[in-house]
């Protein structure tokens, strides 16, 4: 569900975003650009915290989905706590209003000046990956004289994910503590007095369209709460990760989150723990679009038609890194019947990764013209870059009929500006 629709208004059917016709926002701001819908934002994280009622849960909003500090502010006022995996992470979390209270550390490569900046911070818990880890956290701990709230994140060993660079649950990942040192690492944890050690998490990865395999992970997870409360160790917290799936329009939908509640709850709801999420590509996926310019159409001697947007790889990087789908709508409706053609559409950078969509069918299309590509909230602006030199992609939150732009684009003058010459050069 998301609330980009079409509506009538001159010159004709278009694509609007809440109330606000995304073809204003291009004139004004220029293309490419991000848009967002607050509405959507809200109503993801209400169905999400909904789908667990009567039962209170945690939810700690994945910041690298989408880092946007008015994103992060919308999910904050909602009551949204932030899962973070960098110190900048942190720092953008607490500007956007977010507490310390709600936020969570995690990541599998926290330097020290990290882990002491969280500790600063005061956040709420911070998620161990392995032994290293959690002897110099608990060294940093113990030089400052505060003791650290702590989670074991494990690797319950299940692959999981819409493709292999976002799987992140196996044995063969980096991520997480085995199952097997699980014991021997919580209870070592347990004895250390720098160490408040809340519980267990796991995060299997991203994209997840199936069943089994979050089953098969929080199957895991209870037998190891299980195991450690056998052994006399308490467990109050269980994190159980982000990653459930969002429809980009191809393949069948992703498990809803009622039917990740039930599965969350049939497995581990009777186990008398604080239960905690991190949905990331969940809240924000379908609440952003990426609005782009066709540059031009050209058509090859062999006849494949190419559709050059004014987008490209280092605005939305998905389809060049994970081979992404995302559906692509011109913004003004097409007339019913329109004929449709395939169309290699692609951005202006020199790499051939650089293709949104191959043999996508399309209305005809103009230079000019302006098209949405769907579902682009997460993972999108927050992996922009400025490669091939152009500027950072900026970015547009809607609410209801009002707009504003929250991440300007940079000057090239800015973009050189940041830069410095080396004394020997002039
Ligand atoms: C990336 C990440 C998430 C969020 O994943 P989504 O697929 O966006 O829900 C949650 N937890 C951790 C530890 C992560 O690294």
């Amino acid at each position: 569900m998301h609330h980009f629709h079409d509506r009538p208004g001159p010159p004709g059917l278009e694509l609007w975003c809440e109330e606000v016709p995304l073809s204003r926002i291009a004139d004004a701001v220029g293309t490419p650009v991000y848009v967002y819908a607050s509405a959507t934002l809200a109503h993801h994280y209400a169905v999400f915290v909904r789908a667990f009622a009567p039962r209170d849960v945690s939810v700690a909003y994945a910041v690298k989905a989408n880092s946007s500090l008015a994103v992060l502010a919308t999910l904050a006022r909602l009551g949204a706590g932030a899962d973070t995996v960098s110190e900048g992470e942190i720092r953008r979390a607490l500007a956007a209003g977010v507490p310390a209270s709600r936020i969570v550390f995690s990541g599998v490569g926290k330097t020290d000046a990290e882990l002491a900046f969280a500790l600063d911070a005061g956040v709420s818990e911070i998620n161990l990956e392995s032994e290293l880890e959690l002897h110099r956290l608990a060294a940093i701990a113990a030089d400052k004289g505060v003791r650290a709230t702590v989670a074991l994140r494990v690797n319950p060993d299940v692959g999981a994910g819409g493709h292999a660079k976002i799987t992140t649950g196996s044995d063969e990942n980096k991520f997480g503590v085995s199952a097997s040192e699980v014991e021997r690492l919580y209870a070592r944890a347990c004895a250390l007095p720098q160490f408040d050690v809340a519980g267990l998490a796991c995060h299997i990865g991203s994209q997840i369209t199936e069943f089994a395999p979050l089953r098969a992970a929080f199957a895991a997870m209870r037998t190891l709460v299980e195991r450690l409360r056998a052994g006399g160790l308490p467990v109050r917290r269980l994190d159980l990760g982000g990653g459930l799936g969002v429809p980009y329009g191809d393949a069948p939908p992703p498990p809803t989150p009622a039917d990740y509640a039930r599965a969350v709850l049939d497995t581990v709801g009777d186990l008398e723990v604080e239960l905690a999420f991190e949905p990331g590509r969940l809240i924000v996926a379908n609440a952003g679009v990426l609005l782009s310019r066709v540059i031009q159409v050209h058509t090859r001697p062999s006849g494949r038609r190419f559709l050059v947007l004014d987008a490209a790889m280092n605005d939305l990087l998905r389809p060049a890194l994970y081979d992404a789908h995302h559906a692509i709508r011109p913004v003004r409706t097409p007339e019913p019947g329109a004929v449709e053609r395939p169309y290699d559409v692609v951005g202006p950078v020199c790499e051939t990764g650089d293709t949104f969509a191959r043999d996508r069918r399309l209305p005809d299309l103009a230079a000019g013209d302006l098209v949405a590509l769907m579902t682009a909230g997460a993972y999108g602006a927050s992996m922009s870059s400025e490669y091939n030199s152009r500027p950072l992609v900026p970015e547009v939150l809607v609410k209801g009929a009002d707009y504003a732009v929250t991440r300007p684009r940079p000057s090239y003058e800015e973009m050189l500006g940041r830069e410095r010459r080396a004394p020997w050069l002039g």
